[in-house]
């Protein structure tokens, strides 16, 4: 049988690290709209499983929707030219947004949604990360929290891909180099 595992050079990020980590989170935002409901937005698919036990960590009401963006691009590096392949299902004009996504590299992929969000006039915007790679920003994008500082390598698991795979790792760790060869 096939294993995930065997192209995993380490675990960055145990299932336990992200748990605990996603309960400090949860609890911060919960603070933040104490008297807000917010509309939290997933970018699928990579935010997926992150939103889905975030939210589980914020007992306040809330709202959730989803957005689905393509990036132009090879599998491991964006170009910033983003495609909405699903919009928002609701207004957000006057609301509360939270944007939840799983890793903001260069920042090109969120600079243009932010963008975007930003001329519908919501009474607020921000942004909560899972991971971040500040090292490698290539525009000015600050998220306003974030999960963990990572460092400058290729990572899997908990939502984030390689090639569609990897996305069912309960972990977030570093992919072999031998998988993706000299794409990036
Ligand atoms: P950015 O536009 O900030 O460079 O990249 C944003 C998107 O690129 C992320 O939402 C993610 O889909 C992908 N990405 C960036 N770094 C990584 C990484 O280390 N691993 C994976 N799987 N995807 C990444
Ligand atoms: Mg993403
Ligand atoms: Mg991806």
């Amino acid at each position: 049988m096939e294993s995930l595992l065997d192209d995993i050079q380490s675990v960055l990020y145990s299932a336990e690290d992200i748990r605990r980590r996603v309960k400090e989170l949860g609890a911060e935002l919960s603070s933040w709209y104490r008297d807000e409901v917010p509309l939290v937005v997933g970018i699928l698919k990579g935010a997926s499983y992150f939103l889905a036990d975030l939210t589980r960590e914020m007992p306040i009401p809330l709202e959730i929707d989803y957005m689905v963006v393509s990036s132009y691009g090879t599998s491991t590096r964006s170009s910033g030219v983003v495609r909405i392949l699903k919009d928002l299902d609701y207004d957000i004009s006057g609301r509360h947004v939270l944007l939840v996504e799983d890793i903001i590299d260069t920042g090109l992929t969120l600079r243009y949604l932010v963008d975007i969000l930003a001329r519908r006039n919501p009474k607020s915007l921000k942004i909560v990360t899972l991971l971040d790679k500040p090292a490698r920003r290539k525009v000015d994008l600050v998220p306003d929290l974030v999960g963990f500082t990572a460092p400058d390598e290729f990572l899997v698991g908990y939502g984030l891909d390689y090639a569609e795979r990897y996305r069912n790792l309960p972990f977030v760790g570093i992919l072999k180099s031998r998988v993706y060869a000299e794409q990036r």
